[in-house]
């Protein structure tokens, strides 16, 4: 049966499952499954913790993320996360999460109808060559439908590999501390609730230096894998042990539709914490619309910030490569 008053794009084709969609609405006996493709504000709204419509299903970092978040506190009994590249069958669906080179913990949704039927559901998802290696994935070539993050689906929309992105955090930042006579700086990384972690990782690394966080951001952090790497070596939460503070979205200025610094509240923080001079880093895919300089600068005073084309979303090229693996009948934004 349909799924009234949900948008079709949150809703796969045959079955009664819903994807990123918890409005108090678009609950009913019809659902048969919510699935939650990773834990942004954007894709869980509607979700809180007094969330009691059925179980969610999704990956175990996103599981513990729920759970964790002050802002979520989902029951454990009503989260149910399931395993990476395991076919699983729910209320008759095949279903099979595979990576989405997105945030921690993001997938991208396989079903398998018992006709046959395959569709896609990506979340947000940036592209990778690696993807294409996933057998899952080889398996729905060719699928009935495919769901698709379409935030930069214009061609003005480029951006660098992550890994060009990470490496210009890392070595500008080490570069400017190296510089430091007489003088002391101090660094501030803003980024989302979750998202960006390779920079941090790369920043400590390569600036032998640890970065403070709030507690909230550490609860948060806790719930990541991060292999191979020790928590204590990279956060700390005094921020007088290190010149390289992480902060909340927003803080150094608007980012959407176009960047509005926000020197005022940067000048006082840097008073605040003895700095001589301050500088910002905003890593996101909407600073870079080709413009010329790929790594703008913005200055005012003892303040400067550095706009990074890091982005957790494919490119336009990325998604028309995707489709073109893919080649679904149909793609759906
Ligand atoms: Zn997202």
């Amino acid at each position: 049966m349909a799924l009234e008053n949900i948008p079709a794009y949150k809703c796969i084709p045959g079955t009664g499952f819903v994807v990123d969609g918890f409005r108090e609405s678009y609950a009913g006996p019809n659902v048969k499954g919510y699935f939650l493709s990773h834990a942004h504000a954007d894709h869980y709204a509607g979700l809180s913790e007094t969330w009691d419509n059925g179980v969610i299903y999704c990956s175990e970092q996103t599981a513990r993320l729920i759970q964790h978040m002050d802002q979520l506190r989902i029951k454990k009994d009503l989260v149910r996360p399931l395993p990476m590249d395991t076919p699983v069958t729910i209320d008759g669906v095949e279903v099979t999460l595979v990576d989405a080179n997105h945030c921690p913990g993001a997938v991208q949704f396989l079903f398998q109808l018992p006709d046959g039927r395959k569709y896609i559901h990506c979340g947000d998802m940036r592209f990778g060559e690696h993807l294409m290696g996933n057998e899952h994935l080889q398996r729905f070539v060719g699928a009935d439908g495919v769901f698709l993050d379409t935030t930069y689906c214009k061609a003005k929309h480029q951006f660098p590999p992550q890994d060009e992105a990470v490496e210009h955090v890392a070595s500008t930042m080490e570069r400017l501390m190296s510089e430091e006579v007489n003088l002391r700086r101090l660094y501030i990384i803003q980024t989302y609730g979750i998202g960006k972690e390779r920079v941090f990782i790369e920043v400590a690394r390569r600036c032998k230096c640890k970065l403070y966080c709030s507690d909230r951001k550490r609860t948060v952090m806790e719930c990541l894998d991060m292999p191979g790497i020790n928590k204590d070596d990279i956060f700390t939460s005094n921020p007088r042990e290190t010149p390289v503070h992480i902060v909340v979205w927003g803080f150094l200025g608007e980012a959407f539709p176009f960047f509005k610094p926000n020197f005022t509240k940067m000048e006082e923080y840097g008073k605040d914490m003895g700095a001589d001079e301050v500088i910002g880093w905003v890593p996101t895919g909407w600073t870079y619309e080709n413009k010329r300089n790929m790594f703008p600068v913005k200055k005012k005073g003892h303040c400067s910030i550095h706009l990074v084309p890091y982005s957790e979303h494919s490119s336009y090229n990325e998604l028309q490569t995707y489709v073109k693996f893919l080649r679904p009948h149909e793609a759906r934004s």
